[in-house]
């Protein structure tokens, strides 16, 4: 079901190069979202058009949205690119209002799992370079190290090359960032982005040597991984702990929740009882009673939850402020990260 859902909303990326295999050494497809989508917030200039007695709406009074991720639960869909549902998360959220906090907890087994269509794929590679090998397929573009522009003709050479030279040097960083941990803040931050760009340059190349990179892409589009325990209600207590802790420390005034699992009813209910708005992002409706809106998996997967994000946070306004009507784009006074 997932996957049909994948496979007929174009709106997500499927390309295999995410699963650390790159056909045509394809450069990084992660910022290339939205395809089609409208952007009803982009078209206005915010600060003409907040509301509250027509007056701009101060910073302070934004409201904040905090985004709590079950991967267990919820996990990134077959054949999307994880960078990119994430970052599609963030702006579905962006249209109830200014997104705090994004947080995804999921077990380790989450981190080491290898879908079923990312080995098909990493197969797919490994058939290429063969063929690449032997000279029966030859590529249009060189393979390009985009660590130090080196090009090369086959992806094979490209990958030895990363592992005889690039490999080596990121072993001997990694000693020198352990002498240098209580050295001056510059010095470790000149080899933390070297060690950025190598994870960067192999991403698409090597395959690590656990799971699919589900972590790295999920930190890539700026959100906070937390690993829990393998007990399988782990990360449903870590994520609950933090709801909580969002709900007591009035951090944000909207929880939004990416979840079927009906466990989070109560702290959805607390959070609505406290005033704060509740979004739930989930296949069914089974938090339908503990949240103010909820958007649909498949509204997610087309691209369309954020209309329907960006309507509910216009009829908040309306609810709190009856004798206003905002337009569809002045419902919207938040921002993604
Ligand atoms: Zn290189």
């Amino acid at each position: 079901m997932a996957m049909a859902m994948a496979m007929h909303h174009p709106h997500f990326h499927t390309n295999p190069a995410f699963c650390w295999l790159s056909v045509r050494n394809v450069p990084n497809t992660g910022s290339d979202l939205p395809l089609h989508l409208p952007s009803p917030t982009k078209a206005i200039d915010k600060t003409k058009h907040q509301l509250m007695n027509g007056a701009p709406v101060p910073v302070t009074k934004r409201r904040k949205v905090a985004v709590f991720w079950d991967l267990d639960n919820k996990p990134p869909p077959p054949k999307a690119q994880p960078y990119d549902v994430a970052v599609e998360l963030k702006k579905v959220a962006g249209e109830l209002g200014e997104v705090v906090d994004v947080v995804a907890y999921a077990n380790k087994h989450a981190f080491r799992f290898v879908p079923g269509w990312v080995k098909e794929a990493r197969e797919q590679r490994s058939v290429l370079d063969q063929m690449e090998l032997e000279g029966v397929e030859k590529a249009e573009q060189p393979y390009v190290c985009l660590i130090c522009d080196q090009k090369f003709p086959i992806n094979l050479d490209l990958k030895n090359h990363l592992l005889s030279y690039h490999e080596k040097e990121r072993q001997r960083r990694a000693r020198l960032l352990k002498k240098l941990k209580n050295s001056p803040l510059k010095e470790r931050q000149v080899l933390e982005a070297k060690e950025q760009l190598y994870l960067e340059a192999s991403r698409n190349v090597l395959i690590p040597e656990v799971g699919y990179g589900l972590e790295y892409e999920l930190k890539r589009a700026g959100i906070c991984v937390r690993m829990v325990s393998d007990d399988p209600q782990a990360a449903d207590r870590a994520l609950k702990r933090r709801m909580r802790q969002t709900i007591k420390s009035k951090n944000a005034d909207c929880l939004f929740l990416v979840s079927d699992d009906t466990d989070y009813e109560e702290v959805l209910m607390a959070a609505r009882s406290k005033g704060m708005h509740t979004a739930v992002l989930a296949k069914t409706v089974a938090l339908e009673k503990s949240a103010d809106v909820m958007l649909s998996w498949f509204e997610f997967m087309s691209g369309d939850a954020r209309i329907v994000a960006n309507r509910a946070a216009r009829e908040w306004i309306i609810q709190e402020k009856p004798d206003q009507k905002p337009s569809f784009e002045e419902a919207n006074y938040g921002s993604g990260l």
